[in-house]
């Protein structure tokens, strides 16, 4: 993580601050409370969310929102049991010094673009609000990484985060799952064949001038937009902007978004009436993206559409069981984005609506123990890492994500080697979209062949009946020399290849088990002097040239690996 110093120390709540131009309360709202209520039902909330209600968690039991006095006592009025989680905010509105501010992850992006020139590059998806009106210059950057020098036309993937200002966690996870792709590239054979293999279009910010609120500690949710009022007395004060995650145009304005300016869930006077949802717009217009994630904060929750209907999707069962595959990475509860109540004109229903792609809007973070927007750095750090391989499977599945989450999916890949010999160990797995065993899965060194060519796994309990299994495979290294690839791919039940885990390896024989090849080895070799294949104590493994004879060729062959220490090898 980047560490990059704020140009002023912490203001103290309620202190003023003038942005660009445009005054603004460091929140929370003295008045407004952080309470809790029980879930009244997705109609209910919808109607809050409706009114700019402030909702921040919604669980099957319990919903939590920051409430004026008005919102407390309307349903106070109505016989519910509000808890007021305390008298002062429960919750640290702060932006913890190691979160990049935007300006530190423009000139981290600029950086990457100089230093991995064959891997990605910077574009400008366009301005945000200020930098429309003049006002500013921010612009919704956007990374895109892939092997330049593989030129034919790939998978494209579109990661989208901070929508919503005060969603901190979220750049910081687009902005690490950037870097981990780029640093990684040459080091991880997994990363590097996703790289080498997808088209990964990246943006950090899509509401640039909302995290310059949050980077002087506001609670801010929407974008700059103060065209329509500046809502200097509303309730809460100064909640100008638009809420950009309901001003997609798809069933635009229908239900749980705000017609009044004012309120947190302010739709816009039109559907794409922002240049910051004109920018996303745009891009996949020009683009064909397979894939599309928007990354909010929290929640633990996976959620695919519709957000607008309670009604199913047409794919409902492919989306869910892409959701319920990523889901297995991070652990969060896939589930329809309405399940929570209706919203409308989010990403994702627009993605999904219009443009047909599958899309998921992912709620990062676990609420109060993560200090619900606010994580600090340590919580910060383990929210990327647990949506980390989430997020790298996703690149994965976009080359067909709704057939690659119903295959097996190809986890704990690990190679061992002894002798000529090299095992490969995994587990094939696809319980998160099927009770069925997996129908098979293969090797393959350097490429991925069609599939039944492969070095074929067997089941480690030698029966293949239930969805996770471990197999293992045996490949003969006889010959091969230098680091290479191995890739494992599962195969579904048409047949086909599921999405492939790589891992590199480089021939190592050593024999006896202790990591390095030295004279015991020789020893070892020379004990079996001259068996050939049949005899009893011949021992294939040491046979490194695979003639079916132990002799002085595979001596020679040893000698060449001499004082080498092995990764992997079995004990
Ligand atoms: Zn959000």
């Amino acid at each position: 993580m980047t560490h990059t110093s704020r140009p002023f120390s912490l203001l103290p709540i309620l202190v003023l601050v003038a942005l660009a131009g445009t005054t603004i309360a460091a929140a929370p709202p003295p008045t407004s409370r952080l309470v809790t209520f029980p879930n009244p039902g997705p109609d209910v909330l919808a109607d809050m969310a409706g009114h700019g209600w402030d909702i921040w968690e919604v669980t099957p039991d319990r919903v939590t929102a920051l409430l004026t006095p008005d919102q407390v006592a309307t349903l106070q009025m109505q016989q519910v049991a509000v808890n007021v989680l305390d008298n002062a905010p429960q919750y640290m509105v702060n932006f913890p010094a190691c979160f990049r501010t935007f300006d530190a992850a423009v000139t981290q992006m600029r950086d990457w673009a100089e230093r991995y020139p064959g891997l990605v590059e910077l574009i400008d998806a366009g301005p945000s609000w200020q930098t429309a009106q003049g006002q500013a210059d921010r612009r919704l950057w956007t990374l895109r990484i892939t092997n330049k020098a593989n030129v034919e036309p790939k998978p494209q993937l579109l990661l989208v985060a901070l929508h919503h200002a005060r969603e901190i966690v979220t750049p910081e996870v687009a902005l690490n799952l950037a870097e981990l792709l780029l640093t990684s590239y040459g080091h991880d054979a997994d990363i590097t064949w996703l790289v080498d293999n997808r088209d990964i279009w990246i943006i950090p910010f899509v509401n640039p001038d909302g995290h310059l609120y949050a980077e002087y500690s506001v609670d801010w949710r929407k974008n700059a937009n103060n065209s329509q009022s500046t809502c200097a007395t509303s309730s809460p004060p100064n909640s100008f902007g638009v809420d950009l995650n309901r001003n997609y145009d798809h069933k635009w304005a229908t239900v749980g978004a705000s017609s009044n300016p004012c309120n947190l869930t302010y739709r816009g006077r039109a559907a794409f009436s922002e240049p910051e949802t004109q920018a996303i717009r745009d891009l996949v217009q020009n683009q064909k993206f397979n894939l599309v994630i928007s990354l909010h904060s929290f929640s633990d929750l996976i959620m695919y559409p519709w957000g607008y209907t309670y009604a199913p999707a047409p794919d409902d069962i492919g989306l869910r069981n892409i959701a319920s595959v990523l889901a297995t990475f991070n652990g969060y509860t896939p589930e329809q984005s309405s399940d929570l109540y209706p919203t409308s004109g989010d990403t994702c229903d627009w993605a999904y609506g219009v443009q047909g792609i599958p899309c998921f809007t992912v709620e990062i973070g676990s609420g109060a123990v993560d200090n619900y927007f606010w994580p600090d750095c340590a919580t910060a750090h383990e929210q990327w890492l647990e949506n980390r391989d989430a997020l790298l499977h996703a690149i994965k599945l976009a080359s067909a994500p709704y057939r690659l989450a119903a295959a097996p999916l190809v986890r704990d890949l690990q190679v061992r080697q002894r002798g000529r010999f090299m095992t490969v160990h995994t587990v094939l797995d696809r319980q998160a979209t099927s009770p069925e065993p997996p129908a098979g899965g293969e090797v393959f060194v350097d490429r991925i062949g069609i599939p039944g060519t492969g070095i074929l796994l067997t089941p480690d309990d030698q029966t293949l009946d239930t969805p996770v299994e471990s197999m293992s495979a045996t490949v003969d290294l006889s010959g091969v020399q230098g680091r290479h690839v191995v890739y494992v791919a599962g195969i579904d039940d048409s047949g086909r290849h599921g999405p492939p885990a790589a891992a590199y390896f480089e021939p190592c024989p050593d024999v006896t088990g202790d990591a390095v090849i030295n004279v015991i080895d020789v020893m070892e070799l020379a004990a079996r002097w001259h068996t050939q294949a049949g005899d009893l104590d011949y021992d294939a493994a040491l046979d490194l040239d695979g003639d079916g004879l132990i002799d002085v060729q595979d001596i020679g062959q040893m000698s060449a690996f001499w004082g080498l220490v092995c990764a992997g090898s079995l004990p």
